[in-house]
């Protein structure tokens, strides 16, 4: 793989790595906070339950006052006429006491025009007795419907308040007046305030005008059509209060009543969670902000999902950073495996061939020695046949019999030197296990070489325990033999102490056959790759570093092991082989 490429690939994991992280994190810490959003939301939502509970509970407590205070006979019976002098101040005093009792805000009496004839706030410079109320919806509904409700900033007091009124009816259920309750909740604002929520009421309109904190009253939730304008206007129901824009958006919703908004209220731009409630019986709505609790859950969740995150691809990398390794390694058994395979078959074919042209090469060496000795003894035989010759021509037949007999010695060594030759030459196929004695091809192989040992002037010690039976191939064995022999000789050949030892001792179940030789031995650094093929010390051209090679094969492939010290005058050659026990008679 070009490194460029695998640089590009590190480099596109670690992206992959890190964007992972980013946006695992990132989304765990999203939806860790949308969750405790939510949780806290729900919270928001159940404590708007209660405040709106509050509230309901507060305004019920007074819904039955106007409506029992208009059976009161006296009443009654005051607005049957105009209300003035000692009757109206009676009533005066008469909801002064009830106001004070019920402790209500303040309690008036309108009369069928929905002039106010008499109320409980009588004493005050800004009492209700003297105005007429009758364009306040809360009046116009009494008189058609029998009660109202209104909402509304006092036109008299400037005071906000709840206004709940009931009709005065005569026994004719005629329309005499309006018994009012004014209701204000500075306590309920009061009380709200302690929380750090903030606490709105807005009308169907959508003007808030309870708020338990400042600034937040008479702002519009939503724009106001020029009907309603129109309206208030005729209502008067914040009197003269600008009614100011309330700037608000969602960021993203919990449900219909629940959201994550932007206000840009008194404090600035501020995000609330925006809890709403509407109240059906008054047509008003409830409202809860507050803001978001800043939670170490978000940084928690991202921390613990980048975690998991890096886990699971790291696992996973290595995972199949193992995968990877254990399909290479496969792959690199198969194919060792296979070149293996491969090269046992071109060794053992070039092992084979080299066996043959070892002996071939061998073969050539010792044609030349056989040609030189077997030249000499055809010379002198050719002069003994001169003289065998002109001993028959003279009758001479004892002395032709004796001159017979080294004829016939020779004719014999030679016969056994070609013989050796031939079975030498012959490509003996591997696998060969005849029963042979050791000892006897130690005798083959000393012969062929005979001519070179008495030419070098060796002298040979044998120790040779006889018969020693092994199984074999005669052939390669006398190879084997004639290897360690010559390798001895060439060792040996510059020295002028020549001793050349050949044993064959019988060890435990096997025979070991050494050749000692007074060579000066082998280098011992050399030791361990003399068995080496192509290993040689010699000149070029002399050695091929094949013999030993060689030879170590066709002694394993025969049973045995072939060995190598240094002993005091020179190097040691041994071969085991398993003994072949005497077949039985
Ligand atoms: P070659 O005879 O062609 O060099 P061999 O495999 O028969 O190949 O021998 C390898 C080497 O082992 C020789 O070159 C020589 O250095 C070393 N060697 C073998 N026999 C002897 C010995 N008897 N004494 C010293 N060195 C030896």
């Amino acid at each position: 793989m070009p490194s460029s490429f695998r640089a590009l690939r590190l480099g596109l994991i670690l992206f992959f790595i890190l964007a992972g992280t980013l946006l695992t994190a990132g989304w765990a810490m999203h939806h860790a906070k949308r969750q405790s959003m939510v949780e806290d939301a729900r919270r928001a939502s159940e404590q708007l339950g209660l405040y709106a509970t509050s509230l309901h509970t507060l305004i019920e407590r007074y819904r039955a006052l106007p409506a029992v205070l208009a059976l009161d006979p006296e009443l009654i019976s005051a607005l049957r006429g105009p209300v003035a002098g000692t009757v109206q101040d009676a009533l005066n005093r008469k909801l002064e006491r009830i106001n004070g009792a019920a402790n209500s805000s303040t309690l008036e009496l309108l009369d069928r025009t929905g002039l106010a004839v008499a109320a409980s706030n009588w004493r005050l410079p800004s009492t209700y007795v003297g105005s007429n109320y009758g364009f306040r919806p809360y009046f116009k509904q009494t008189r058609s419907q029998g009660s109202g409700r209104f909402y509304a900033v006092g036109v008299t007091s400037g005071v906000p308040g709840y206004f709940l009124s009931s009709a005065v009816q005569d026994e004719n259920s005629r329309f005499l007046g309006a018994m009012v309750v004014k209701l204000e909740f500075p306590e309920l604002e009061r009380e709200w305030r302690q929380g750090s929520d903030i606490l709105l009421v807005s009308d169907a309109r959508g003007i808030i005008f309870i708020a338990n904190q400042d600034g937040w009253r008479y702002r519009e939730l939503q724009p106001l059509s020029s009907a309603d304008r129109a309206e208030l206007a005729v209502t008067r129901q914040y009197d003269k209060q600008p009614l100011v824009p309330l700037q608000h958006h969602v960021l993203s919703s919990f449900d219909s009543n629940s959201h994550l908004t932007r206000v840009q209220g008194p404090e600035g731009s501020t995000d609330y969670l925006w809890e709403s409630l509407p109240l059906e019986a008054e047509g008003w709505t409830l409202h809860l902000l507050r803001k978001p609790q800043v939670s170490e859950d978000g940084r928690n969740a991202a921390l613990a999902a980048a975690a998991v995150w890096l886990s699971v691809v790291f696992a996973l990398l290595f995972i199949s950073q193992r995968l990877r390794l254990a399909r290479l390694r496969q792959r690199s058994r198969e194919e060792l495996e296979r070149l293996v395979q491969a090269r046992t078959r071109d060794l053992r074919t070039a092992q084979e061939g080299l066996v043959q042209s070892a002996k071939l090469a061998a073969l050539g060496q010792m044609s030349a020695a056989l040609a030189h000795e077997i030249n000499q003894p055809l010379t002198t035989q050719r002069m003994q046949l001169a003289t065998l010759r002109l001993l028959l021509d003279n009758q001479r037949l004892d002395e032709a019999r004796q001159a017979l007999e080294p004829l016939e010695q020779m004719l014999t060594r030679m016969a056994a030197l070609t013989g050796h030759l031939k079975t030498f030459a012959r490509n003996s196929p591997s696998g060969l296990r005849e029963r042979l004695d050791l000892a006897t091809v130690v005798d083959q192989a000393l012969q062929l070489l005979d001519a070179r040992i008495r030419a070098e002037d060796v002298s040979v010690a044998l120790y040779l325990a006889r018969p020693a039976w092994v199984r074999g191939d005669a052939i390669r064995l006398e190879q084997v033999l004639i290897n360690l022999l010559r390798n001895a000789l060439d060792a040996m050949a510059q020295k002028s102490y020549k001793r050349l030892e050949v044993r064959i001792d019988a060890e435990q179940d096997h025979w070991r056959l050494s050749v000692l030789d007074s060579g000066g031995g082998i280098a011992a650094e050399h030791l361990a790759c003399v068995f080496d093929p192509f290993f040689t010390t010699k000149p070029v051209g002399e050695g091929l570093g094949l013999g030993l090679a060689i030879s170590y094969g066709i002694i394993h492939e025969a049973g045995g092991r072939l060995q190598v010290d240094n002993q005091p005058g020179g190097a040691r050659f041994s071969l085991t082989l398993p003994m072949d026990p005497e077949p039985a008679c």
